[in-house]
């Protein structure tokens, strides 16, 4: 019943009143009729409201025919009196809350069963989010009661508060689990906001959960009665040795618009990063999704993982959906071996690709680097300075010189911001060595090899 209707029912109940006071005596009037008010209407129930129960019966036995014609006169509606009293509508209410006591909240929420450990690639990136959400699955409850796990869009948070459901689901199936998204409680919520009842029911049945998994709170922005129920749920959790994992896509720091009291709480168990994975993470998730798909990793060029994996690093998300993209174009073309031209052809409209060839060809030397040093990518591009990587590193960046004349600044970049001097070293060493060592003789004409198949 909203405000506008009560007051339309009220303004009518007052003109039938007088009409009725003007019928009957006033001493019958006075005795039934003064302090009676419609409580609500419901189809054609008008629910009247009386002072005792024996008004209600009075009323019931003796004038309901004559309220219901009355009725008819103001409103030209059939509506059929019942009359109420306080009572009543306390067990009304009461019987109400009984049969909403079973309701189940969140049943939108399920957890994405492919959103596992197994499937969630590591890498430099997300390594220290994923030991801390692994961790957690392991013992929640335990020393890092409260989770929280903050990132840029598409990098894997809610993959990893997935992963931590299905993991305990899986292993404790004693545990109560439930995930939801912040706007999955907001809507939930805002049905409640008039009602404290409801409220307590939602916090009653939330409590009988031993992990939450809420995800985007960022969303609570400004909703400053949501953020203090969070905070009383969390407040219970945190006492009753439960597990909180919260996820957030900005830093704590830069989470306007939430309470900083409520904040602190949140972020004083553990917090970890998801950040911008690096190519060859990207590579690796490439690999791990076609797999997954039940496609064979052999149909894909490794050019255009690479090309791809360099191009879409943003965002874990458009990676993938660059990868449907791509599957999509090949199957409409008819066609199963997919190399860097199709790639190109099917990403144009998606990414720049003059570039792919080039591109892939400073990827391929350090793939065909890496494997044969048996090193990884990131080893070499990096700043370690231990002999083998140093050594397998100049090789890649003499390749680079020697095969695709790239500029010193620009192999530089690619070898993690290093001057152009230091390339120039890089480049006579093994110029020199060529000239003297076997085994660099021998590796550069391998590795060309290779490159060139
Ligand atoms: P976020 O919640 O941070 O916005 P998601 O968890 O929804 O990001 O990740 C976006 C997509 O990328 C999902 O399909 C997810 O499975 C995938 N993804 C993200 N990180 C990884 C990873 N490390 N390994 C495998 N897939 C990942
Ligand atoms: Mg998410």
């Amino acid at each position: 019943m909203n405000m506008n209707t009560v007051s339309q029912n009220a303004e009518l109940w007052n003109t039938i009143l007088s009409t009725v006071s003007e019928e009957k005596e006033k001493t019958i009037f006075d005795a039934f009729f003064r302090n009676t008010k419609i409580y609500d209407v419901d189809g054609n129930k008008i629910y009247i409201l009386c002072e005792s129960k024996l008004t209600k019966e009075i009323l019931r036995d003796r004038f309901s025919d004559y309220l219901s014609q009355k009725l008819l006169q103001h409103t030209s509606t059939n509506y059929i009196p019942v009359f109420v009293t306080g009572d009543d509508i306390k067990e009304k209410r009461k019987f109400v809350n009984s049969s909403t006591e079973e309701l189940s909240y969140f049943k939108n929420s399920i957890l994405d069963p492919n959103y596992t450990f197994d499937t969630f690639v590591v890498g430099p990136c997300n390594s220290e989010a994923q030991k801390a959400s692994l961790y957690t699955a392991t013992a929640p409850g335990g020393i890092y009661q409260t989770l929280f796990i903050y990132g840029g869009s598409g990098l894997g948070k809610t993959h990893l508060l997935n992963a931590i459901g299905n993991y305990i689901k899986t292993n404790m199936p004693e545990k109560k689990v439930l995930y939801f998204s912040s706007q999955d409680f907001l809507n939930e919520y805002i049905d409640f906001v008039n009602g404290d009842t409801r409220k307590e029911q939602l916090y009653k049945f939330l409590k009988k959960f031993d992990v939450l998994l809420i995800d985007d709170i960022q969303m609570l922005k400004d909703k400053r009665k949501t953020q203090e129920f969070f905070f009383n749920i969390y407040e219970d959790f945190r006492q009753n040795h439960k597990q909180i994992c919260f996820t957030s896509d900005r830093l704590p720091g830069e989470l306007e618009g939430i309470d900083q009291r409520i904040l602190t709480r949140f972020t004083s168990g553990l917090s970890v990063s998801v950040t911008k994975p690096d190519t060859e993470t990207c590579f690796n998730i490439l690999k791990s999704k076609i797999t997954a798909s039940g496609s064979d990793l052999s149909n894909y060029d490794e050019d255009v993982l690479f090309f791809m994996a360099d191009k879409f690093k943003d965002s874990i998300r458009s990676l993938e959906g660059a990868l449907i993209r791509l599957n999509f174009y090949a199957s409409i073309n008819k066609v199963t071996h997919i190399d860097i031209n199709l790639c190109a052809e099917a990403l144009q409209s998606m990414v720049d690709c003059s570039d792919a060839k080039n591109k892939v060809s400073e990827q391929k030397i350090l793939s065909v680097v890496s494997s044969y040093y048996s090193l990884s990518i990131s080893q070499i591009t990096g700043k370690i300075k231990v002999g083998n990587i140093v050594n397998a590193r100049h090789i890649a960046i003499y390749l680079m010189r020697d095969l695709l004349d790239l500029p010193l600044k620009k192999i530089g970049t690619i070898f993690s911001g290093r001057d152009h001097t230091t390339i120039m070293h890089s480049i006579e060493k093994i110029d020199k060595l060529l000239k003297t060592d076997e085994q660099t003789q021998t590796a550069i004409r391998e590795l060309k090899k290779r490159l060139a198949s």
